[in-house]
Formats: structure tokens, sequence, C-alpha cells
């Protein structure tokens, strides 16, 4: 796929990649995250007056969400919420569905992994595959737009 096709999958409204299921709001998923950035996340929340060098790491092939203290720096640790939950980047949404041996999965580490039905599986499959492809020209994508 190329960047015009991934952009315009990911370009509508965020809350379509949202996984329906239990979530225990327990905030693992944001203690010591390892979450890739896509060019869409980078923009919102470059809209939304962040700096770059706040909340990514530009350290590696891929663009991550920064850690402060070992949890992602939109996490509340007090509330163990996340800061910007109504913009919160697509692969929050996604997960806990993952890529692992070439096949999409709910991360086990969640605690509400189970709740996640075959069908809801089966309706982001597609994204998850085509988050994996965007993540992977996030860094060419800041380089073109001088970001870094
Ligand atoms: S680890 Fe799972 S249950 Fe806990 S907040 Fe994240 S998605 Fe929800
Ligand atoms: S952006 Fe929000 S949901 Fe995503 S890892 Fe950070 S605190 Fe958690």
């Amino acid at each position: 796929m190329n960047l015009d096709t991934l952009w315009n999958i990911f370009s509508g409204d965020p809350r379509f990649f949202e996984v329906k299921m239990e979530c225990r709001r327990c905030g693992r998923c944001c203690i010591g995250t390892e979450m890739e950035l896509l060019p869409v996340d980078i923009e919102r929340l470059l809209r939304l007056g962040y700096r770059l060098t706040h909340f990514a790491r530009i350290d590696s092939d891929f663009i991550k969400l920064r850690c402060v203290d070992n949890h992602c720096v939109f996490f509340d640790e007090k509330t163990r919420t996340c800061k910007i939950y109504e913009h919160r980047p697509i692969g929050c949404r996604l997960y806990p569905l993952q890529l692992s041996d070439n096949d999409v999965v709910p991360d086990p580490e969640c605690p509400a992994a189970a709740t996640i039905s075959k069908r809801e599986i089966e309706r982001l499959r597609p994204y998850v595959y085509a988050f994996v492809e965007f993540a992977k020209i996030t860094r060419l994508w800041l380089k073109l737009r001088g970001l870094i």
C-alpha cells in the first residue's frame, strides 16, 4: 500500500478503530508503552499544540509514544487515565489487537482480551495489518515534512 492509500484509510473518524470490548480501565497498556505512532496521530497531536519531542521517541526506526517514569507521557498516574483520551493514537484504539506470527490476536497481557468477539477481530483485522505498514513509514514522513 502506498502512503496515500494508508493516509485515506486512517484519516477518518478514529473512533472506528476502537476495539469493542469490556476494557477494565486498568491502565496496564499505558505502562512502559511501546506504542507506535502513525503520521495521522502526529498531525492530530501537533494540532492540539503538543511538541513532537514532548510525546514522541524519535531515536529508532519506529516513532513511538514517549515514556516518562516508565509510563506513557499522557498517562495520569493518579487517576490511571489517559490525558488525551479523545485524541489518543490509533494504535491505542486498536489495542489489545496486535500482530503475532502474521496473525491478528488480542494481547494476552490485557486482562480483558477474552472479551473481544471473533467478529470484532475480523472487523479490525485488515486495519491492524494496515497500521503495521503505515507505522513503518512514519519516520520517513517526518523527514519529508522537515520535522526531524
Ligand atoms: S490493558 Fe486492556 S483492560 Fe487494561 S486498560 Fe488496556 S485495554 Fe483496557
Ligand atoms: S496515549 Fe493514552 S491510551 Fe495511549 S498509551 Fe498513552 S496514556 Fe495510554
